[in-house]
């Protein structure tokens, strides 16, 4: 047996992830597909923690270029998140994972107001903890939210599972030579304006030694190899 100590993880998700085959929404079979790698990572001794992201649902800007109140709108983007988190929590629960929400907005009703110390004795009695409703202000992303709580939570690294396996020095989708780098730096993302996160959330992470590494995880099974160090990956430290 090993007795290296367990790594403590952030996963990211984008709410696309949750959306499945769908345009929109949420998807249960998926949820439950994404649940199951979640549970793998757990069971080989992984303390996670799991932000979920809304745009399958709502996204600020969007109702904000359509005429709506900026600060309002990304209110409803948080809700989306929450909407997301539950649904994880509900399809690991099925999984007999125990987990705990924490919203950066209380709702008492729901699930836990974020408490940073409740969340650590969470990580250490092995629930994972999913944290909902970004940093809990407008004008922010779950991004941001996902680099703030890894470094609270003292994270080793922060999982970015997305629709694309890794950073291009362009993006694949319209540009079929982009590159993709398997390994770029904090500094280089933010000069060349890559996509990997927002800006706010890049620094964060570099200012706090948070190293993120961008893969699929759209391709079942491909947490698990990406956490071996096996699966296609960018890193960003
Ligand atoms: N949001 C916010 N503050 C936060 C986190 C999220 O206002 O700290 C809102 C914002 O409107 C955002 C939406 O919630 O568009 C959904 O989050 P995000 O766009 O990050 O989701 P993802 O792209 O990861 O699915």
């Amino acid at each position: 047996m090993s007795s290296a100590p367990a790594k403590r993880i952030l996963l990211k998700l984008s709410g696309e992830a949750a959306m499945g085959d769908q345009s929109f929404g949420i998807d249960p079979a998926t949820v439950a597909r994404v649940a199951g790698e979640v549970k793998q990572a757990k069971d080989q001794g992984y303390e996670l923690c799991l932000v979920i992201g809304g745009g399958n649902i709502f996204r600020g800007m969007a109702g904000a270029a359509k005429g709506m109140d900026r600060a309002n709108a990304d209110y409803m983007g948080m809700l989306a998140t929450v909407m997301n988190a539950l649904a994880m929590q509900d399809a690991l629960e099925h999984l007999g994972v125990a987990t705990r929400v924490q919203s950066a907005i209380p709702m008492s009703s729901i699930c836990e107001p974020y408490i940073r110390r409740r969340a650590l004795r969470h990580l250490e009695k092995g629930r994972v903890v999913i944290f909902a409703a970004g940093v809990g202000s407008p004008y922010f992303t779950t991004d941001s939210g996902a680099a703030l709580r890894a470094a609270e939570m003292d994270c080793d690294a922060l999982y970015k599972g997305t629709s694309v396996d890794g950073v291009y020095n362009a993006d694949p989708k319209l540009v079929p030579a982009a590159k993709r780098f398997d390994a770029v730096s904090y500094d280089q993302v933010l000069n060349q304006n890559l996509k990997v996160m927002d800006a706010s959330a890049l620094a964060l992470c570099r200012d706090n030694n948070v190293p993120i590494i961008v893969f699929n995880i759209r391709e079942q099974g491909n947490l698990a190899k990406v956490l071996a160090g096996q699966g296609v990956s960018t890193i960003v430290n």
